[in-house]
């Protein structure tokens, strides 16, 4: 009997790769998504296969799902700045409403449960790189706070079901990871400095461009979390590319990776924007034996290509907006 997954934010960046994941290791998979920030067209190569349905709901209200249930993803929420300033209640009531939805739905299904948490419970870190026992530094009411908060009482619902009810949970702390999929206008820096340059505008660093990030590929993310989730770890476990770069070398890196003559601008920098960060993942090579396998180079060529497929008019449809005065 194949095992059944419910993956929560299925038509999303990450979500879609999770399905398609689950689906190649021969699971039958339930994608959910109220399609608020997700796109059908992510998953539309899916839906003729018999191992996978589709439901429109939003995790926010109760969930229900008929038969058995052997796993629990929820990867359902808002993950861009500039989408936490448009729908930060829905943020809010993601990370936490969804999240006690399906800790409940887990409960009944007696299903184990992974959560999408992130570098951001770490905030504007004072420690670097960020190993899985660093608090955090976040501003609960920062334009980010939304967001970061959401995600810390996720975790801590999490663990309060795993410690009180028993649940079967993993915690998965994701930073920066990119790939095909990505949404051109959600205003992170790679879809928007590759669609800077495809529409032949100026790169927009914000800042001076000496903050840090540490990109991870998609397919390599999706591989760390799938062997989380078949682990029996059950404390937070940073999944990302320790492989940090300046934004600003990171601007210079695209304009050779497109060939073209674009400067760079420079933006002020959005208010609690992390000046460092970059995972510390001795933890999940230790526990998991996993760890990044393809190159910034080569992850970029993949997402410069896919974002080339795109037509003109969806290009032209994202046409850059100055995101920083948003986010001030
Ligand atoms: N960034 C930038 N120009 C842009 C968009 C983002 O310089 O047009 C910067 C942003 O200020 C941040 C970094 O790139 O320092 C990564 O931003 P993103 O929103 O992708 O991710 P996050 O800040 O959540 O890590």
């Amino acid at each position: 009997m194949k095992k059944r997954v419910l993956i929560t934010g299925a038509a999303g960046f990450l979500g879609s790769h999770l399905c398609d994941k689950f689906i190649a290791e021969g699971f039958e998979v339930i994608g959910m998504d109220n399609l608020i920030t997700g796109d059908l067209k992510n998953i539309e190569h899916l839906f003729k296969l018999p191992d996978f349905d589709f439901y429109h709901h939003d995790v926010t209200k109760f969930v229900h799902v008929p038969g058995k249930l052997d796993y629990i993803l929820h990867f359902a929420s808002p993950a861009s700045p500039i989408d936490y300033l448009k729908i930060p209640i829905q943020t809010l009531k993601v990370g936490s409403l969804g999240t006690h939805n399906l800790l409940g739905l887990a409960r009944v299904k007696e299903a184990r449960f992974m959560i999408a948490s992130t570098s951001e419970v770490y905030g504007d870190p004072k420690e670097h790189p960020q190993t899985e026992e660093y608090y955090g530094h976040v501003n609960t009411i920062g334009p980010r706070g939304v967001y970061d908060e959401a995600k810390r009482f996720q975790e801590s619902i999490t663990m309060a079901y795993h410690r009180f009810h028993g649940i079967d949970t993993r915690i998965a702390r994701i930073f920066n990871t990119y790939g095909p999929r990505m949404r051109l206008n959600d205003g992170r820096v790679i879809p928007a400095f590759i669609g800077q340059a495809l529409r032949g505008e100026d790169l927009t660093v914000f800042g001076d461009g000496m903050q840090t990030r540490s990109f991870c590929y998609v397919d390599d993310e999706v591989d760390g979390l799938f062997k989380l989730l078949m682990s029996d770890y059950t404390l937070p476990v940073n999944i990302g590319n320790p492989d940090e770069i300046t934004i600003k070398d990171f601007a210079e890196e695209i304009i050779k990776l497109t060939g073209t003559d674009q400067k760079i601008i420079y933006k002020p920098l959005p208010k609690d924007d992390p000046m460092q960060r970059r995972p510390d993942i001795s933890k999940a090579k230790e526990l998991l034996g996993w760890e990044p396998q393809t190159s910034r180079e080569e992850g970029m060529q993949k997402t410069y290509e896919y974002f080339k497929s795109l037509s003109q008019e969806e290009l032209n449809r994202s046409e850059h907006k100055d995101f920083s005065k948003h986010i001030n």
